[in-house]
């Protein structure tokens, strides 16, 4: 059953069952005392009636003796005159309306005069048999009969009254009788118009009905006595009460006996009657209940809808509760979450909602504190900090006065930030204002943004026009004059510079791009860091003006780190510390090991940094904006490139101001032991394919770096510190070629080994290129060196000096591939003029495959990008022909590549040399490098 017909059935039930209790309860009561009421009426009736029939009695009996005592009467018996006595009798039934007739009879019962005479038959008869006669001669008293049906005509049912009559002298003269119908005494007993009497019998002494009043319930009279036990007891003079039913209906039945003749009166009440009032009240009681059952059961249905749908509202009214409460607290909280400071007014200016940036923006202890405050409080936050707090009042009243006005401007603040401030007025579902929006956005950084972007495009533009001019100028006057060698050579090397320069420029902005955007991947390996520093420092050795010192320890440990990328934030850091030194000075690297981590410094005595650009130095094309500097080219994004590619390092870079010029210091992680160990001095092939050189070097950075520039030459490598290992070393495996320096760490010194080899004949021939600080090139010249050189020194130099030993492999064919015809014959003469090669050309993909047909190949050099078939699908089809899968293939690209292009190549087995990372000596390098390895080589 549903809750809700639960609840009506509960209410019914409180309502209903109470009051069907007090109804049973009070009907019963006054049930109980209407019977009484009516029993106690009934006896009181019954007992009216019963004196009424008593005194009647009495009556009749005083007039009978009265006229029994008549002298005259008394006479006329004695004599027998029947005309004398007629008259009495005449009187007598004259006197009582109830007497019908009167008749005198002998004393024997013999009847000799009535009146009125209505059977002549009946004179002379006797009545000695008589109940009367019997009885007043047994008692010698006036005496009631029994009540009889008389024979005489009319019949009817009849009693008498008889009493004996005496002469003078007591003699007994005959009997006077007088025979009453009790009519009048009905009327008598019926004026006593007893009101709930239904039935009242009058009894003779031998308990028949003398007569009935009111209805007849009682079909057969004669049988009362036996229907009611009451009326014996009353015939013996006690009254009794009883119950009775006749015919279907229910009585009260009161036996009373009548004095001093032993009749007796039943009085019937018919319960029906008595009760009807009763059965009404119950009936309407009962209607009262119905009604009130229906008016119960209505009011507890609605009650109980009512309160069912109270119920649904509570649940649904607290179920939406719950949701607004997670709603407004995502709605503060997505308030909160926002960067601008938000505020919401109401019309008359109250504080609706400010939130936590808005306080964080102006100081505002508790933003919340203000809800329920007029707007005008904030004004003792807001007012403090604004540069023009009177522009902000007029702006704000003018927005308040005009409902549809926006506020929109910029506050400055004290503090040097700037506020986009702007109010809109907010609008209900109906259009209605219902308030203001107060929107606060800090702008300062965009502000700044747009000032450094506007300074980047001025910087870039001149950037890249300042080399371009120069390009374009040096080149038309070669183009244009007849210049002699030493001149072209000059405008020459302006161009090249020029051109470096651009290129420099263009991929520090493409590398901060893509670093940024995470498309760079680094090559993570354990790096020699001093050999890095040493090669980068050779790059800037050759400046006389900013001689450069290195401070590296010979025990720095590797570090984990990608070695071009490492090499890019040196370069950066060294350039500007040249460029920030017009006036010239030292630069110092210096490099130490801590706990983890290796720290390198870039120190410089130049122009110095002020301390509040300090915060902003590795930002993006930040330049500091000083006068001194201004003439100084840059673009702003070395040292935000520096700072990427370090933190990708998992290391630090910061800067510092010293006394004169400053210092820039970065770390990287010391490698863990975990990572493979570095190759320092890999074992000595035994059976080298490519020829051995020997590096006989104790400072560990500088052999690591003439290892890698010896490697790009197809050359295996192998360091010994000491002159007396590297003797060994010769002895067990010559190689072809050494590079020794003078000052070593054990007992004999460089001097001593150029000897020993040169002594000996076996080795004799072994060319010996001297790397040394010692300027002492007559005398290793003398000893049988082939080369001297004096560190610092410009690998380029070595390279030359090795060269010379281990040339390119003479008319190789190689196939360059590249629709840019500029690049193309670029590559092309690199690989005539560094490797004599003999080099064929074609302009696309399609151009390619048919030259590769026609004559296969050494190497192919590959443009990605070309016109008809590009690169990826020559490549593709390069490696499906058998015939040329196995040609070694070069990509030179200026395309940033996919991952999955990457994959593409990197199954093709092709290398990559980035046009960013272009070289002539890249490329030279990395040709020999694959023509080394390849099977045709
Ligand atoms: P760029 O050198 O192209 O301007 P950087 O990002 O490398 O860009 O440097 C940003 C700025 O930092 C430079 O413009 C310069 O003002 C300052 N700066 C960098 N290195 C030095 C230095 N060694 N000495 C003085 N100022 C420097």
């Amino acid at each position: 059953m549903p809750k809700k017909w639960t609840i009506v059935a509960a209410i019914l039930a409180a309502v209903l069952l109470p009051l069907a209790v007090m109804t049973v309860y009070t009907i019963l009561t006054a049930r109980d005392s209407m019977q009484r009421e009516i029993l106690r009426t009934a006896a009181t009736d019954s007992q009216g009636v019963a004196i009424a029939v008593a005194r009647d009695f009495e009556f009749k009996f005083s007039i009978l003796k009265l006229v029994a005592l008549r002298p005259l009467l008394q006479e006329a018996m004695r004599r027998r005159d029947r005309a004398a006595v007629t008259r009495h009798l005449l009187d007598l039934s004259a006197a009582v309306p109830d007497f019908e007739r009167a008749f005198v009879t002998a004393p024997a019962g013999v009847l000799w005069a009535d009146h009125p005479s209505i059977d002549p038959a009946v004179i002379g008869r006797s009545f000695a048999h008589r109940d009367w006669y019997r009885g007043v001669t047994a008692s010698g008293r006036p005496y009631l009969s029994e009540a009889f049906e008389r024979a005489a005509r009319p019949v009817r049912r009849v009693y008498n009254f008889a009493a004996p009559v005496h002469d003078g002298r007591d003699k007994l003269v005959g009997y006077l009788v007088v025979q009453d119908t009790g009519e009048h005494l009905k009327k008598e007993i019926e004026k006593l118009s007893l009101p709930i009497a239904s039935n009242i019998v009058v009894l003779d002494r031998n308990g028949r009905p003398a007569f009935e009043l009111g209805d007849s319930v009682m079909p057969r009279l004669e049988s009362i006595r036996d229907q009611h036990r009451c009326v014996d007891g009353a015939l013996q003079g006690g009254e009794g009460t009883e119950f009775a039913r006749h015919n279907g209906r229910d009585f009260v039945v009161v036996c009373t006996p009548v004095s001093g003749a032993g009749w007796a009166v039943v009085t019937h009440l018919s319960m029906d009657q008595v009760l009807a009032p009763l059965r009404s009240m119950a009936w309407q009681m009962g209607a009262a209940g119905m009604f009130l059952l229906l008016l119960t059961a209505g009011l507890a249905t609605y009650w109980a809808n009512t309160f069912a749908d109270n119920r649904r509202l509570l649940t649904e009214g607290r179920r939406l509760n719950r949701e607004l409460d997670i709603l407004r607290n995502r709605y503060w909280a997505l308030l909160d979450s926002s960067g601008d400071g938000l505020g919401l007014a109401s019309r008359e200016r109250i504080v609706l909602h400010l939130n936590r940036a808005l306080g964080r923006m102006f100081d505002i202890p508790d933003p919340t504190a203000l809800v329920g405050h007029p707007i005008g409080e904030l004004r003792k936050y807001i007012f403090p900090v604004l540069v023009e707090p009177d522009k902000f009042r007029t702006e704000m009243d003018r927005a308040w006065a005009d409902a549809e006005a926006a506020a929109d401007f910029e506050l400055a603040l004290t503090d040097r930030r700037v506020i986009h401030f702007y109010s809109h007025p907010v609008r209900d579902e109906r259009g209605e204002m219902i308030g203001r929006s107060l929107v606060c956005r800090d702008v300062t950084r965009d502000k700044e943004i747009d000032r450094m972007k506007s300074e980047f495009v001025a910087t870039v533009s001149h950037e890249l026009r300042t080399p371009l001019a120069s390009l374009l100028g040096f080149s038309e006057l070669m183009l244009t004059r007849k210049l002699g060698e030493e001149k072209q050579r000059q405008f020459l090397e302006v161009i090249h510079k020029e051109a470096a320069r651009l290129n420099a420029l263009v991929n520090d902005f493409l590398d901060l791009q893509r670093i940024e955007s995470g498309r760079v991947s680094y090559a993570f390996q354990a790096l020699e860091v001093g050999g890095v520093i040493r090669e980068v420092a050779t790059l800037f050795s050759s400046d006389p003006r900013h001689p450069l010192q290195l401070e590296l320890p010979a025990d720095l440990p590797p570090v984990a780190a990608d070695r071009d990328r490492i090499k890019q934030v040196l370069q950066n850091l060294l350039s500007n510390a040249i460029k920030f030194s017009p006036a010239g000075g030292d630069v110092t690297i210096a490099a130490r090991a801590t706990a983890n981590e290796v720290e390198i410094e870039v120190r410089d005595r130049g122009l110095g940094i002020p301390a509040d650009a300090m915060p902003r130095l590795f930002g993006k094309f930040y330049r500091v904006d000083a006068s001194d500097r201004r003439e100084i080219g840059g673009t702003g994004l070395g040292l935000a490139l520096c700072k990427e590619i370090v933190e990708a390092h998992h290391g630090r870079i910061w800067a510092e101001s010293a006394d004169r010029g400053s210092v820039f210091r970065f770390t990287l992680p010391v490698r863990s032991a975990a990572q493979p160990a570095v190759a320092a001095s890999p074992p000595l092939p035994a059976s080298a394919q490519k020829p051995l050189a020997l590096i006989v070097e104790d400072d560990a950075s500088f052999a690591a770096l003439v290892r890698e520039h010896l490697q790009e030459e197809r050359l295996a490598t192998h360091v010994e510190p000491t002159a007396e290992a590297a003797l060994e070393t010769i002895r067990t495996h010559p190689p072809a070629l050494i590079i020794l320096d003078v000052h070593l760490a054990g007992k004999l010194d460089g001097w001593d080994l150029l000897i020993a080899v040169k002594e000996d004949p076996r080795t004799a021939s072994i060319p010996v290129i001297i790397t040394t600080v010692t300027e002492r090139r007559n005398r290793g010249l003398a000893l049988g060196a082939s080369d001297y050189l004096v560190k610092p020194f410009k690998m380029e130099r070595l390279i030359e000096a090795v060269r010379r030993f281990f040339p390119a492999p003479a008319h190789t064919a190689v196939l360059v591939v590249d629709d840019d015809d500029a690049f193309r014959t670029a590559v092309a003469e690199t690989l005539r003029l560094e490797l004599r090669c003999d080099v064929r050309e074609a302009g696309d993909g399609a151009e390619a495959l048919s030259k590769i047909k026609a004559q296969t190949p050494e190497l192919v050099i590959l443009d990605l990008l070309m016109p008809v078939m590009d690169g990826f699908a020559v490549l593709d089809a390069i490696r499906a022909h058998p015939a040329t899968a196995n040609i070694p293939v070069l990509v030179v690209t200026g395309k940033t590549l996919a991952p999955e292009e990457k994959a593409h190549l990197t199954q093709g087995m092709a290398r990559v040399l980035t046009k960013a990372e272009y070289s002539h000596q890249a490329l030279a390098a990395l040709v020999r490098e694959l023509l080394g390895n390849s099977p045709q080589v």
